[in-house]
């Protein structure tokens, strides 16, 4: 484990911080970290930079993340698989809440050599922590964009047009994306980023496995749609 410093704190609401830190990791975008978050526990993260990470509160460690200021951090990592980087490619990327973090990361590694459009839903407009380019924002409550779920927003596009899919967010929500994708698209061009309860974060522990025995921290957290079995 080494120590971070923490450069930029912004909250956007009561449940939701980004929290910037410095040195930058080399790491790639789908990468995760393990964070100890010190008098706490230790949880993983995705990157949403090479020195940044998106946290919304849940429980007691997430929770302090978010409200406490801490001056130095706890990290082990970067971990896992990251997402595929396509070039000369038309893409979407589809975000739930902070299911944006690495799809932020990604996109800022690809949207030069890259046709990028963007889906990114939340409940209301103050959980909206990153703006992009070609973006249909999608509220709950129509607070900003439109009003309705991603999956309301996928339905304003010619999907037909997407080469490869990029997908972060409740695995339900994933799910539905998929099933829009399933008659257009081969499997292995739709990745996505899944979540498990996670301890070591580098495939010892096994806390993480999936029905089919892969682990989210070592085999993923980035799968295509055929090796999930979706
Ligand atoms: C690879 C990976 C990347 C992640 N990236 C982010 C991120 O960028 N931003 C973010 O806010 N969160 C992310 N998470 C989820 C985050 O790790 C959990 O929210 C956090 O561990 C909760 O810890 P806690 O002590 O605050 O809450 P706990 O008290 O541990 O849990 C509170 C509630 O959250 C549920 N929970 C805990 N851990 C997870 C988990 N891993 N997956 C699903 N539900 C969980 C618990 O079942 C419980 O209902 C990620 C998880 C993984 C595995």
């Amino acid at each position: 484990m080494f120590v971070v410093r923490v450069s930029n704190f912004r909250k956007f609401n009561e449940k939701i911080a980004h929290i910037e830190f410095k040195p930058a990791l080399k790491a790639f975008p789908g990468q995760f970290v393990m964070l100890n978050v010190f008098g706490y526990e230790e949880i993983p993260l995705s990157l949403a930079t090479e020195n940044s990470i998106v946290v919304k509160s849940v429980g007691e460690t997430s929770n302090a993340l978010v409200n406490k200021k801490f001056e130095i951090l706890g990290l082990r990592g970067p971990f896992g698989r990251p997402f595929t980087l396509p070039r000369n490619k038309k893409i979407l990327m589809v975000a739930g809440g902070v299911g944006v973090a690495p799809l932020k990361f990604l996109y800022d590694v690809v949207s030069e050599h890259n046709d990028v459009d963007f889906v990114y839903g939340v409940k209301n407009s103050d959980e909206i922590v990153f703006r992009f380019k070609n973006c249909i924002y999608a509220t709950e409550d129509g607070s900003f964009g439109l009003k309705g779920t991603v999956i309301d927003a996928l339905r304003c596009l010619d999907l037909k047009n997407y080469e490869r899919v990029y997908c972060c967010g409740k695995e339900e929500m994933m799910k539905a994306v998929w099933k829009l994708f399933e008659p257009l698209l081969p499997k292995k061009s739709c990745e996505v980023s899944l979540e498990r309860y996670m301890r070591c974060g580098f495939g010892v522990c096994g806390s993480c496995s999936l029905e089919n025995g892969l682990l989210v921290c070592k085999d993923g957290p980035v799968f295509n749609v055929e090796e999930v079995g979706w």
